[in-house]
């Protein structure tokens, strides 16, 4: 076995122990391998391992790794920041954008994929920790951005996002997350829709983000190792 394929496992093992812990099912969680900065040949083993759901945060990066049309079995998220200028590219590449952080780029999104055939998924990003700088700032501003989504035929809204504070501090961490669940019922209840993805926890919390009710977690470094990039 190679060793993306253990680290795979591994992480596996531990999404159940936090689903066990939680009273959650495993069949809940969705894994996506983050592989920013990591090679397609990288990919490609994580691939063999069975992982089908890749995140990139870069529409540049992205291009040079995916192509359009041999998206055989593959799936791809962007969740990064995402300028205007790149906005075209990464409706045609990813199956998911994660991270639609303010009210311009759903404007752009939704004129973008006025004529797609079917909806492009994606998912709101909430502002929840001081050392990020993205995302929908407060419940209201969130509310507010989910109407404007729902203003666009050709975006359809499938759950929420966030980053959690960097840091070794589980109560901040806790807090982040728990500040997407309520956003979510908030969302429900306004809307009376669901958006049932709650795509949180990376490397260092994503057994705290399983505990908080996330639906998704975003793994980088525990799947591929360390970058010097990063
Ligand atoms: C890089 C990144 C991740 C993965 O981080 P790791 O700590 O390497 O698991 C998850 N989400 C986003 C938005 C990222 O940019």
């Amino acid at each position: 076995m190679s060793k993306i394929s253990d680290a795979i496992e591994c992480v596996w093992g531990k999404i159940v122990s936090a689903c066990i812990r939680a009273g959650r099912s495993q069949t809940e969680i969705q894994l996506c391998g983050v592989s920013k900065f990591h090679s397609r040949a990288e990919i490609d083993e994580a691939f063999s391992a069975g992982l089908q759901l890749f995140g990139e945060n870069r529409v540049q990066e992205a291009t040079e790794k995916f192509a359009v049309q041999e998206k055989n079995g593959f799936q791809i998220h962007l969740i990064g920041g995402l300028q205007r200028n790149k906005a075209k590219r990464a409706v045609e590449l990813f199956d998911c954008i994660q991270s639609v952080d303010r009210l311009s780029l759903i404007d752009e999104l939704g004129a973008l994929t006025r004529d797609k055939q079917s909806p492009l998924p994606i998912l709101l990003e909430i502002h929840t920790a001081e050392d990020s700088k993205s995302g929908f700032p407060d419940i209201d501003s969130l509310l507010f951005g989910v109407e404007r989504v729902f203003s666009y035929k050709g975006l359809l809204l499938q759950g929420l996002m966030t980053m959690a504070p960097n840091s070794n501090d589980e109560k901040s961490i806790r807090a982040s997350f728990r500040a997407v669940a309520a956003a979510q019922k908030a969302v429900s209840t306004r809307f009376s829709n669901s958006c049932p993805i709650l795509s949180m926890g990376m490397s260092n919390d994503f057994e705290i983000a399983i505990e908080e009710g996330s639906t998704m977690v975003r793994i980088g470094t525990a799947i591929f190792g360390k970058t010097r990039q990063k």
